[in-house]
């Protein structure tokens, strides 16, 4: 099935498009609800960012809404603070919820549906550890039996079961289950546990509660009680449908469906928010927005913008089998955005100073387009002065062939200003070269060339007594193979230990000293770059967002 005009080439739906669109057209719903349901246990990744986009991205294309709802119903790993960082960044990403919930809210609910299982015979209080439970379970292919307690009366199930949410077990002593079918060939099936007794604080009912529901019990109801349409999750999800489904059934609520698609796997990446803490509380990164972390806020501190990673998130499309997208895709999305909105900036990682001897001693202002990508965003001046700064690797003494930058007798443009010549190098009692001393064509001035000549090369630059200097954070994959959750031993053995290069002074055209946050920059032939959320007036720290060019794609050709 396909949609489009004329002037927008025909898309194809994505199989959960189709099921939206047959549903409405049906008049099984007049608008759909959707919910993005994260778990507060850390802080989101770009995989999150995928079901984030999905899930508002529907609602918004079939004018419904989206539920943010947190699935805080494991008191142990979940915090406020994570809470706050989810909300951030979903906003962030330029989406707004319906309403803010919490599978907590519905403790009291699921509770009394758990009262209604237990009258109705579907549920029962089983006193044996986690070990003969794991045992009674059978395998995948052999059945299981039912544990001894599940003959207990009505009356008995319902008494313990109060009184396990009284507080009179410790933890583990007893859980509800669901009475289902031990020889199901869906293990998830055979009587899985609904709630256990964990005696913990919660983030949000505190003391309130020692039992808690487990992920499938809470899960499906919650999304019953908010009547979400389109229940969209991860494929992990498949097997525990038929659960999700029986639930709703027998407890004759409202009828919300789980559809299921792939997880977006990056490549060079870890995903888990269990390895990312790891990371995190191991110091192999500075924190959950360490710019070279794949989390929404390191991203975001790192330099992405929200439309590159929408636009990511539209090309990897909806899949139903499990893959691995290679990171130089989404490379490739935030190089696209910025090449459009980044304004051109001259500066220099390691100097080596040049003299203009036949330049005066004055200052020439030069103008130079912010952005040649769009002109509505001006022009800028920059000093030109008879001492400059270039690239120490821009000058070679022994130039291979195809060297089209400086050489002793060769000639280069420099970036909106003028050809220079090489006339002299100058070295010291080391044999480091200093200085080179250069002369200027004075009629070859950018925009007014009657000089008549063609260079193959040119350089960027800055004029040594107005740059100002500023700390620069160069970055690389964090790890340095492809899949490290599939390599042998631990992930952390994969990392890669050169993923940050510092340059502690770099020389930058003096326009850099009003780099506002939000703004984004190209350091000509340098890459894209923002300010850091740490840079100040005195020190200004930029991080790389992503380089020019793909250079991990030149590497693999080299091998
Ligand atoms: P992780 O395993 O990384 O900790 P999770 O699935 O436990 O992730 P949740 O907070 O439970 O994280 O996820 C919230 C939503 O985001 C769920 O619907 C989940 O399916 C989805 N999600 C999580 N990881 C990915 C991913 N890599 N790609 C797409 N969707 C994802
Ligand atoms: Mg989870």
């Amino acid at each position: 099935m396909t949609t489009g005009t004329k002037d927008s080439p025909e898309k194809s739906l994505n199989f959960l498009e189709e099921i939206i669109e047959a549903d409405l057209r049906s008049g099984k719903y007049h608008s759909i609800l959707t919910r993005f349901p994260p778990e507060p246990n850390g802080y989101l990744h770009i995989g999150h960012s995928k079901s984030i986009c999905l899930n508002f991205g529907l609602a918004i294309k079939y004018g419904g809404k989206t539920n943010l709802r947190f699935d805080d119903t494991n008191p142990v790993t979940e915090e406020t603070e994570y809470v706050e960082s989810i909300k951030e960044d979903i906003r962030w990403l330029g989406f707004e919820w319906a309403n803010e919930l919490y599978a907590s809210d519905y403790f009291d609910i699921l509770f009394d549906y758990a009262v209604d299982l237990i009258r109705r015979g579907l549920a029962y209080v089983d006193d044996s550890s986690s070990d003969e439970i794991a045992e009674l379970k059978g395998t995948p292919t052999t059945p299981g039996s039912r544990s001894q307690y599940a003959s207990r009366s009505i009356e008995e199930n319902l008494h313990l079961f109060i009184a396990m949410r009284d507080g009179k077990f410790g933890d583990g002593q007893k859980v509800l289950r669901a009475k289902i079918d031990m020889t199901s060939s869906n293990m998830h099936l055979r009587d899985p546990i609904m709630y256990r007794i964990k005696h913990a604080e919660h983030h949000r009912t505190g003391k309130k509660w020692c039992i808690y529901p487990l992920y499938d019990f809470a899960h499906g109801q919650s999304d019953s009680i908010e009547k979400v349409t389109h229940s969209i999750c991860t494929l992990e999800f498949v097997t525990h449908r038929p659960l999700y489904d029986w639930f709703i059934e027998k407890l004759e609520i409202f009828a919300s469906r789980q559809f299921e698609f792939a997880r977006l796997n990056l490549s060079f990446t870890v995903m888990s928010k269990r390895k990312l803490l790891q990371l995190v509380q191991e110091k192999y990164v500075g924190g959950w927005d360490d710019p070279r972390m794949p989390t929404i806020s390191g991203y975001r501190r790192r330099g992405y913008t929200p439309e590159s990673i929408r636009t990511f998130a539209e090309k990897v499309g909806v899949q139903k089998r499990d893959n691995l997208i290679d990171v130089s895709l989404l490379e490739f999305c935030i190089r696209e955005h910025l090449n459009k909105i980044a304004l051109r900036k001259m500066v220099i990682f390691d100097p080596l100073k040049i003299v203009i001897t036949n330049f005066s001693d004055d200052v020439e202002f030069l103008s130079s387009e912010d952005n040649p990508e769009d002109p509505g965003t001006g022009r800028r001046e920059i000093p030109f002065s008879r001492e400059l700064f270039i690239e120490r690797e821009d000058f070679s003494e022994n130039p291979p062939k195809k060297f089209f930058r400086l050489s002793l007798g060769q000639k280069v443009r420099l970036k909106s200003a003028y050809i220079i010549q090489c006339d002299k190098v100058i070295k010291d009692e080391n044999g480091k070269i200093v200085e080179l001393l250069c002369s200027y064509l004075a009629e070859s001035k950018s925009g007014s060339d009657i000089s008549g000549l063609k260079v193959q090369g040119t350089l960027h630059w800055v004029s040594v007594k107005h740059a100002i200097t500023a700390e620069v954070f160069l970055y690389d994959r964090l790890f340095r193979v492809e899949d490290p959750s599939n390599e042998e031993g631990d992930f952390k053995d994969y990392i890669n230990p050169v993923s940050l290069h510092v340059v502690k002074a770099a020389y930058c055209e003096p326009s850099l000293r009003n780099a506002r946050f939000g703004e984004r920059y190209q350091f000509i032939r340098k890459g894209y770059f923002c300010l850091d959320r740490t840079s100040s007036e005195e020190k200004l720290i930029f991080n790389r967002t992503v380089t020019l060019k793909d250079t991990w794609a030149k590497e693999a050709k080299k091998q």
